[in-house]
């Protein structure tokens, strides 16, 4: 039993929040840090006042997390408690569905995160499944286990694939409830060093706009599919997804006077509530997860329905006093993940 059994409901998702430094822009502006953490909580002070000079905070909200990382946390401390664990899941285990996910706005260090994770990841597959040789009739080794890389991202509703020149691919469900993203490229990845040449490739791929320099990527999820096959028949065994999704705020940004960018967001909007509905019903009742409400969540149907699903959801928080809105809205979603 790969679940463990007695383990509850919430066992399968861990949801964490990542607080990164205020950065230079934000002094610039002469921004406060806004957020503290002590983990398990998370803090927002939504307002800062100076009265007889001393500073008061007007309002805070707090939020509990399974953990909760400060502005000096490491990348590689987040992997530990969030990502590892469903690493050596996956690669123990046959029918197994592991999802990380960043979550937060743009600029509060989602991509940062999750390049970070993505490293380490490369490292610990090819050392687990090698560990594995070692065990009789161990089902993921690597004698018996081929790693392929597909990487594609959801951009104003078309998915797009990273790793072959941005073909426009088509999701479907086939007669036995599969989902197949059809013309989707997968590459073989026999090393660690295989597997980040890949990863940068499809980094290199994102999304960007000429006229927007620091809006790179913001607008689209991507997701990266660490697939675990069975060397002879190909048989899919397990599955790691590696999600960035697209900026937060992007979703209620539908005041735009773009009509391009309006239908952008309501789709991101559409979306990441999808998400969090669909994460919310895993162990549940199957027949009652909302997957087919978007794209995103329509392709990542077996991460929800599957009898060996795991998620981590890593909720990334910039500091700054201007974000702070924003933050309490991260601080929201992430809590009712779970
Ligand atoms: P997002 O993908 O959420 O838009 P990024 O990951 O691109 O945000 O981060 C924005 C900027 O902040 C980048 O320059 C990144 O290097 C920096 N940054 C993000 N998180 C951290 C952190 N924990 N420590 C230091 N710098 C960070
Ligand atoms: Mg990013």
């Amino acid at each position: 039993d790969t679940n463990g059994g007695s383990g509850g409901k919430n066992d399968n998702i861990c949801v964490c929040i990542r607080k990164r430094p205020l950065n230079d822009k934000e002094r610039k502006k002469k921004e406060h840090d806004a957020v503290t953490v002590l983990h398990p909580t998370a803090t927002v002070h939504s307002a800062k006042l100076r009265v007889d000079g001393i500073h008061k905070y007007l309002d805070h909200n707090s939020f509990r997390f399974d953990h909760s990382f400060d502005e000096d946390s490491s990348t590689e401390q987040v992997y530990q408690y969030t990502a590892q664990p469903l690493v050596s899941y996956v690669c123990g285990g046959r029918g197994v569905r592991a999802t990380v996910f960043a979550y937060g706005q743009t600029g509060s260090g989602k991509t940062h995160t999750m390049s970070g994770i993505q490293k380490m990841v490369a490292d610990d597959i090819f050392s687990f499944l090698s560990d594995n040789v070692l065990e009789d009739d161990s089902c993921c080794s690597c004698d018996n286990t081929t790693i392929s890389i597909a990487i594609f991202e959801i951009y104003g509703g078309r998915i797009q694939d990273l790793l072959n020149k941005r073909n426009r691919l088509k999701v479907l469900e086939d007669g036995r409830g599969e989902v197949v993203i059809s013309g989707l490229e997968e590459f073989e990845a026999s090393t660690p060093e295989d597997f980040l040449a890949l990863i940068e490739a499809g980094q290199n791929n994102r999304t960007t706009h000429a006229t927007e320099a620091n809006d790179e990527s913001s607008r689209s999820h991507s997701i990266c599919q660490v697939l675990f096959r069975d060397s002879t028949s190909r048989r899919l065994k397990a599955k790691l997804s590696l999600v960035d999704l697209a900026g937060s705020e992007r979703g209620s940004d539908t005041k735009s006077h773009n009509r391009q960018r309006r239908t952008e967001s309501s789709d991101i909007n559409t979306s990441l509530l999808a998400l969090k509905e669909c994460i919310r019903a895993i162990d549940g009742d199957s027949r009652h997860v909302p997957y087919r409400q978007s794209k995103l969540t329509l392709i990542l149907k077996d991460s929800f329905t599957s009898n060996y699903a795991r998620t981590a959801m890593i909720a990334t928080l910039a500091p700054g006093s201007l974000s702070t809105d924003h933050t309490v809205n991260t601080l929201r979603y992430a809590d009712r993940i779970k």
